[in-house]
């Protein structure tokens, strides 16, 4: 449906310009059905498995919120059962679970997917890559969530933005990291692509669940560790077992949640509820985005009064980092054609929206450094 200019100004009057993609999808299915959305009074109670250990602050609490949305809106026709990580299935078996159609939902990070597939990861977070803005753009805007529903479509899911981390923070460690030769033979927690990279700086990524990690900084069996942002880290305790706070998190400048659902269950739900769960997903990805950067801006001017040190990696380690990142990305894309593809359409974007980012935002954030 072509969408005329004065539809805009009715749309405006009606106050749903804010989500032109929502509209246009649910004209779309209104469209096709040749009819209004079929509302019946059928009650649905579906399964939420999660990544996340239960309650986890803001990512675990937004799936409950996710629920409790999605009741409200559907008059208690939809209702949702959300599990933590470990209490229905293991927190990394939600992709196959969500797929069997034993639970019907999921939540967690599609770079959890690698493994099953390599194109994943670029769905959640690339080293170097586009920060949350830009990688919303990218798949509400800008072909990404075509790619990723065809590649999800294989393993008989649909894929659904719920948050993303903003950029995060470099880690936690116990030297100072002054050249890239101070990564060499450092262990430490640093998950998916940024492991990569680290293991070709010379260091040893080291894969610990979240509950081991503290002790594993404080026995020594790791050197240093990422994780989130002021908020989340403190929680954890590291500004009590770490001297360096290192910035910024170039190995997830953007990391990006997703939920995913059966797509067969969700196929067969009315458009009305269809349409409910899509909305719920953007309201999702705005209440994580807000409390991420809120609690993080809060906590980080605690932890400056409490004497952490900050520090930042300096810009020529930052060029190697980002040098071993292209090698990794390489690697990736020469054996899998799929990967190939979607980080074809990642970077197209990312250099198109960089070039826009370095004439606004870059320039605005160097006119306020002074405060
Ligand atoms: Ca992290």
């Amino acid at each position: 449906m072509k969408f005329r200019r004065k539809d805009f100004f009715k749309a405006i009057a009606l106050g749903t310009i804010s989500m032109p993609f929502l509209l246009r999808s649910v004209l779309s299915d209104t469209k096709a059905q040749g009819k209004s959305a079929n509302v019946s009074g059928r009650t649905y109670n579906w399964k939420m498995v999660t990544t996340w250990p239960p309650n986890f602050p803001i990512l675990g609490e937004a799936c409950q919120a996710y629920a409790d949305m999605v009741e409200k809106m559907s008059g208690g026709r939809m209702n949702i059962q959300v599990y933590g990580g470990g209490e229905l299935v293991p927190a990394l078996e939600c992709f196959d679970t969500v797929r069997s159609g034993a639970a019907e939902i999921g939540s967690g990070a599609a770079y959890y997917w690698a493994g099953k597939t390599p194109a994943a990861q670029f769905f959640a977070s690339v080293p170097f890559g586009m920060n949350a803005q830009q990688v919303t753009a990218w798949i509400y805007d800008g072909g990404g969530m075509e790619l990723w529903e065809e590649l999800y479509a294989k393993y008989s899911l649909i894929p659904m933005l719920g948050g993303n981390t903003g950029v995060q923070m470099g880690g936690w460690f116990n030297k100072e990291i002054n050249t890239i030769e101070d990564f060499k033979g450092l262990k430490m927690r640093i998950p998916g692509l940024g492991g990569k990279v680290l293991e070709k700086a010379g260091g040893a990524p080291v894969l610990l669940a979240g509950g081991e990690i503290y002790t594993g900084l404080e026995r020594g069996i790791i050197d240093a560790t990422e994780w989130l942002g002021p908020y989340h880290d403190t929680q954890m305790g590291f500004d009590d077992i770490a001297r360096y706070y290192y910035s910024p998190g170039w190995h997830e400048p953007g990391t990006a949640l997703e939920y995913i659902f059966n797509k067969e269950k969700f196929e067969s739900l009315p458009p009305d509820l269809q349409a409910i769960l899509r909305t719920a997903s953007y309201y999702i990805n705005n209440w994580v985005m807000a409390r991420m950067e809120a609690r993080n801006a809060a906590t980080l001017a605690k932890l400056k009064d409490k004497g952490v040190e900050i520090r930042t990696f300096s810009p020529e380690i930052l060029e190697q980092l980002r040098k071993h990142t292209n090698e990794v990305i390489a690697d990736i894309t020469a054996k899998d054609a799929f990967a190939r593809k979607v980080y074809e359409s990642y970077n197209d974007f990312r250099q198109k929206a960089s070039a826009y980012a370095n004439i606004t935002e870059r320039l605005f954030y160097s006119s306020i450094q002074a405060i």
